[in-house]
């Protein structure tokens, strides 16, 4: 059997690809077809080692490097990743199932933003004086130390450089856990920082389940661990943490409601919920899964919903036309399967979809959606990452924005309507760390994004960031002498 994208070694420490056969072996499946297309070992605490006393050591030096030569290094990171970018799409397509369509534009070209964004940054961090009369205090933004990330499987060149970047670009050095379902595409991200002139050590690669994430956020020598994953591991990885009182940022699931009002413009309403519930087949974090639509446009806008669902073209992601590929795993398709079925079996009316396709023996269900969903129901309260959108009826903008709001979650959540009062009105009501107005899904580097209650603590991208991989010291300047009472 030949692994068509059998990576050099497993992981990727000090500069360079690191086998250690000792671990645990584990197999990279295509999504698209079923086949194994490489084959790793999960780390064992010798690479967990090496990975951990590499990272301490290139970080001092890191740290006391210029921002504008730091920055020098990420704008050519950015740079090699944009030429790059038709093979580090074709091997994101391999690693997920995500189609070709979708990876050429959304996976390391976002990446690439988030180097260039945090390369121009690092030179603009500086401190605050407190003129005291005589004494004065100064303050310094240092960087935090070792930080580890740790990915989910949905988006891994992205999460990765969405980490990476703040991480390098203020001083630290980071440690990168991929999902172990797609442990590839990172691997790309750390030989593209070495030939970017990266210092040995700064970002590391090391593969494993759940147990090697843990035994990373647990070590003295880390003083940071930023998340994607869902709300259970969230919780886990939170509470690890907080033994060592470390830092955290916390990426976690939503359940999010797109709301459209009578006098919202039916087609762009329509084409944001479908991308909100279809791109990546569904599976990503922010998605507007709960779309409440108001009664006097319901019936024209299912009709379209459906129509333009039916014609979405599902197909091996690899081919160009494809525009929708199959789901990240067989576990995963199972897992959506089952919500279809209790969507049925809970009453919710199947408009379009719910089967599964038979293709190449890869992984893929139709686009789905369920309408008349009411709030009790599970595929209107948990979330299923995966193309099923559930849509519901409302009367007032008091009642969907009490609805609206009624859920442990509280990632995103977006608002059709030409009423602008009423758009920003709702965006001031709805409980989302991300609202959008005429828009959904939309994340751009320069736009904090985070969730609020249990969908996570701590922003990514944008100055935010700022905030969560550098920590302010306060110098306090004594100008004269001392004045002691004894
Ligand atoms: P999981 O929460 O299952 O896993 C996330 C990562 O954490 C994986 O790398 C996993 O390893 C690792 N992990 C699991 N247990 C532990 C532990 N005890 N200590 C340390 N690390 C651990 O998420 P999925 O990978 O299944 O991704 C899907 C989820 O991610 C969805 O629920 C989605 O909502 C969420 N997500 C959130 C985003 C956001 O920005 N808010 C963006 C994208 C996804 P492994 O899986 O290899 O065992």
């Amino acid at each position: 059997m030949t692994l068509i994208a059998q990576p050099t070694a497993s992981h990727f420490i000090d500069g360079a690809y690191v086998e250690d056969s000792a671990g645990a072996a584990f197999d990279v499946i295509f999504p698209g077809t079923g086949e194994v297309i490489a084959r790793l070992h999960e780390a064992t605490p010798a690479i967990i080692e090496a990975a951990l006393a590499s990272a301490a050591r290139a970080q001092k030096e890191w740290a006391a490097r210029k921002p504008v030569e730091r920055a020098r290094i990420l704008h050519r990171a950015a740079a090699l990743i944009r030429e790059r970018n038709a093979e580090l799409s074709a091997l994101e397509t391999l690693d997920t199932g995500k189609p070709i369509q979708e990876t050429l534009v959304a996976d390391a070209s976002s990446g690439a933003d988030a180097l260039e964004y945090f390369a121009g940054l690092a030179p603009t961090v500086t401190g605050e004086t407190m003129p005291l009369g005589r004494d004065f205090v100064y303050t310094v933004r240092e960087p935090l130390g070792v930080c580890v990330g740790i990915g989910a499987w949905n988006y891994p060149t992205q999460i990765a450089c969405w980490k990476s970047a703040p991480a390098l670009a203020f001083g630290n050095a980071m440690l990168f856990k991929p999902s172990e379902t797609t442990p590839l595409c990172t691997l790309k991200l750390a030989e593209i920082y070495i030939e970017a002139g990266l210092p040995a050590g700064l970002f590391n690669v090391v593969q494993g389940k759940g147990a090697v994430g843990a035994s990373l956020v647990t070590d003295p020598r880390v003083a940071k661990v930023s998340l994607t994953g869902s709300v259970p591991t969230g919780r886990r990885v939170y509470a690890a943490a907080a033994e060592g009182i470390r830092h955290v940022t916390m990426e976690l699931g939503g359940k999010s409601p797109l709301i459209v009002f009578d006098d919202a413009d039916i087609e762009d309403a329509v084409g944001a919920a479908m991308l909100g519930n279809f791109y990546s087949s569904g599976q990503i974090c922010s998605n507007g899964t709960r779309v409440f639509v108001q009664d006097g446009i319901k019936e024209r806008f299912l009709d379209r919903l459906k129509a333009r669902t039916e014609s979405i073209i599902l197909g091996d992601p690899r081919e160009e036309a494809t525009q929708m590929g199959p789901l990240v795993s067989a576990a995963q398709l199972e897992k959506v399967a089952a919500y279809v079925a209790a969507g049925q079996a809970e009453g919710a009316r199947l408009v379009t979809g719910g089967a599964r396709v038979l293709l190449n023996s890869g992984y893929y269900i139709q686009p789905t959606v369920f309408a008349d969903v009411t709030d009790d129901m599970s595929i209107a309260r948990e979330e299923i990452f995966g193309p099923v959108m559930a849509v519901l009826d409302f009367g007032s903008e008091e009642e969907v924005l009490a609805r609206a709001n009624a859920t442990e979650f509280g990632l995103a959540a977006g608002v059709f309507t030409r009423d602008l009062a009423r758009g920003h009105r709702m965006a001031a009501g709805l409980e989302a760390g991300t609202c959008w107005i005429n828009a959904y899904n939309l994340t751009p580097v320069e736009a904090p994004f985070g969730g609020v209650k249990q969908s996570g603590v701590g922003r990514e991208n944008s100055r935010a960031a700022i905030e969560h991989y550098t920590q302010v010291k306060s110098v306090y300047v004594g100008m004269g002498p001392v004045d002691a009472p004894y």
